[in-house]
C-alpha cells in the first residue's frame, strides 16, 4: 500500500453521478489511480496507470476549490480501485468538511471508513466480495457482460439483504448489453428474486465524464 499521505490521482472533476440509486446528483469525483483486477471490459482503463502523486491537503484544496464552482454535498471516491489507497486521512480531511462521501469499488478490498455510501461491484470470474460489505453496501451493480449468468445473480441476491438493491448495468449502454439485462431482469422476476434494477450510464448518454 503507498504512504498514507500520497495518493495517485488520475483526475478530479465535477459531474453528475451517472450509476446506481444516486444517478442524477451533482457529485464531485475523485478518480484514484490503479486496479488490481483488470477486467477486459473496463471502461475507465486509462485509470490503470495514468496519475500523478497528490498529498491530501492538495486534493482537499483542489475539491474546496470545485466546490466553490459546483456546490455539491457529495463526493465519490472512485477509481481504478481506490481502496488501493490508504483513504483515512482523505475521507476524514472531507467529513471534517461536511461532505457525503460515496465509495465506488470492486469490494475486493475493504477499510474501516466513515463512508455514508458504499456501491459495491464485484467482478468476474469469481464476483468475490469482502463479507463487511453484506450489511454496508448501499447497493450491488452487476456489468451485464456476456459472461453474466443468471446463477452469479441468484447466489448473489441470496448474500444480500433484500433492501439493498442489486442493479444490471448494461457494458456501455450497448444494445445488446441492454437485451440480456431485461432477459436476466426477466428471469430473476421469474425466480422470484426481490430488489432487482436494470440502469443505463446517464453520464454517457449526457457526452459526461
Ligand atoms: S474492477 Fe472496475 S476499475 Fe478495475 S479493471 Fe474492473 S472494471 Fe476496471
Amino acid at each position: 500500500m503507498p504512504q498514507p499521505d500520497i495518493l495517485k490521482i488520475t483526475e478530479i472533476f465535477p459531474s453528475i453521478q451517472g450509476e446506481g440509486l444516486r444517478q442524477g446528483e451533482a457529485t464531485l469525483f475523485v478518480r484514484l489511480s490503479e486496479c488490481n483486477l483488470k477486467c477486459i471490459f473496463c471502461d475507465t482503463k486509462y485509470a490503470w496507470n495514468k496519475g500523478k502523486n497528490f498529498t491530501t491537503e492538495q486534493v482537499l484544496e483542489k475539491i474546496r476549490k470545485l466546490r466553490r464552482l459546483f456546490p455539491t454535498e457529495w463526493v465519490c471516491l472512485t477509481g481504478g480501485e481506490p481502496l488501493l489507497h490508504d483513504l483515512r486521512k482523505l475521507v476524514n480531511g472531507l467529513k471534517r468538511e461536511k461532505f457525503k462521501i460515496q465509495v465506488e469499488t470492486n469490494g475486493t478490498i475493504f477499510q474501516p471508513l466513515p463512508v455514508d455510501w458504499y456501491t459495491i461491484s464485484p467482478k468476474p470470474e469469481r464476483y468475490f466480495f469482502k463479507p463487511e460489505y453484506r450489511k454496508k453496501a448501499k447497493e450491488v451493480k452487476l456489468i451485464v457482460t456476456r459472461e453474466l449468468d443468471f446463477e452469479v445473480i441468484r447466489s448473489l441476491r441470496k448474500k444480500f439483504p433484500t433492501e439493498t438493491p442489486i442493479i444490471l448495468q448494461p457494458q456501455s449502454n450497448r444494445k445488446w448489453s441492454m437485451k440480456a439485462a431485461l432477459k436476466l431482469m426477466r428471469q430473476a422476476l421469474l425466480a422470484g428474486l426481490k430488489n432487482m434494477r436494470v440502469s443505463v450510464q446517464l453520464h454517457k448518454i449526457y457526452g459526461l465524464r
